[in-house]
């Protein structure tokens, strides 16, 4: 607006537009005078992910493929829930770990998402969703639970959070907005000092060689570091914790004994353990732990004073749950190719 000539004011007036009642034309915007909607219509476009797909699960959940300018498809999906609406959004086309579990994992990397991209999404199922206004909020949570490793694109997300965290765009609290992390340690100490939302760590193993296994991020950055950072990014704020996330994988990593390795690991954590029942996808090895294994493994860490939740698997009937997500991405790294022969019969 001041590269404009305009008075500063008008720009918050134009991020209320945006983000809070979804318009996409200026010229809707009408208090601002008609001679400035004209000339931002020149400057500027408004202009969101393309709506590939919609879906809607039998349990309400809802997910999106978007198409982005360049060709590449990411999802999003929205979660109800009684009295909140949590909006899980990717962070880069593809990823560039390899969590041997993780679907996006198993369809290579793309790139790095924009921030306007990452914003797109919240801004985009808003809009589809009808929200209006701070009053009318459907979304009221964000996680950074889809595809990528946000942490890897860091400028771009801690751009993102801003205009999540913005009382002039989405106005949620830190509380409200999640960075899910497979443990980039150096990046967590980073957003505790620029950014302090809250946290969750893919931990999904209590020892480094099965982590290793699992999520092979973990021999550059093992789990004693991990969980160092993890003290510190709590440590100043007595009631906060970090979410532990642990995908329940029958017969590797969900044992009572494992279960009982997990309490000593994290009995000086502040934390939280969301088991995750495992959701399988094409041409996986693994197989979701039984329902009765996982309350095991919930007993355990409850005896132990360890506040666990199971996380209710949710709209997998359209392949919206934790780990399917896969979008279409164009994979540069020839890592899809590689590991359909892997899984091809006879290797
Ligand atoms: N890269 C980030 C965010 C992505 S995934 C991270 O690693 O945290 C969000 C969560 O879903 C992570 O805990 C991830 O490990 C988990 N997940 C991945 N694949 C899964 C699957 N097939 N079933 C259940 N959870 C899965």
């Amino acid at each position: 607006m001041s590269a404009l000539g305009e008075k500063p004011f008008r720009g918050p007036q134009v991020m209320q537009w945006l983000h809070q009642y979804g318009v996409d034309d200026f010229a809707a915007m009408t208090n601002l005078s008609k001679a400035l909607r004209a000339r931002l219509s020149e400057a500027a476009t408004i202009i969101g992910p393309r709506v590939k797909l919609d879906q809607v699960a039998a349990d309400g959940t809802r997910k999106w493929l978007f198409e982005l300018a360049d060709g590449n498809c990411i999802e999003s999906v929205f979660i109800p829930d009684d009295g909140r609406g949590t909006l899980c959004v990717s962070s880069q086309a593809g990823c560039s770990l390899n969590c041997t579990f993780c679907a996006t994992g198993a369809q290579g990397f793309n790139r790095d998402l924009t921030p306007e991209e990452i914003v797109g999404q919240v801004w985009q199922a808003s809009r589809l969703l009808g929200s209006k206004g701070q009053s009318q909020r459907v979304i009221t949570n964000v996680v950074f639970m889809g595809m990528g490793e946000p942490l890897l694109n860091y400028e771009n997300v801690v751009q993102a959070i801003r205009v999540f965290l913005d009382d002039v765009a989405y106005g949620l609290s830190r509380r409200r907005v999640t960075v899910s992390t497979a443990g980039m340690v150096p990046l967590i100490d980073r957003l505790r000092e620029e950014c302090p939302v809250s946290l969750a760590v893919s931990l999904h193993a209590p020892n480094d060689s099965l982590r290793t296994e699992l999520v092979p991020l973990n021999r550059k950055y093992p789990i004693a570091q991990l969980l160092d950072t993890c003290r510190r990014y709590v440590a100043n704020d007595p009631h906060r914790k970090v979410t532990f996330e642990y995908v329940m994988l029958a017969g590797v990593n969900d044992s009572p004994a494992h279960a009982q390795e997990l309490v000593t690991l994290l009995r000086d954590v502040p934390a939280k353990v969301n088991l995750i029942p495992f959701n399988p996808f094409a041409h996986t090895r693994y197989q979701r732990s039984s329902q009765a294994t996982i309350d095991a493994f919930r007993d355990v860490l409850w005896q132990a004073g360890l506040i666990t939740i199971t996380r209710r698997t949710r709209g997998d009937d359209i392949d919206a749950a934790c780990g399917q997500l896969a979008g279409q991405v164009r994979d540069r790294t020839g890592r899809r190719e590689r590991w359909l022969a892997r899984m091809a019969p006879g290797n």
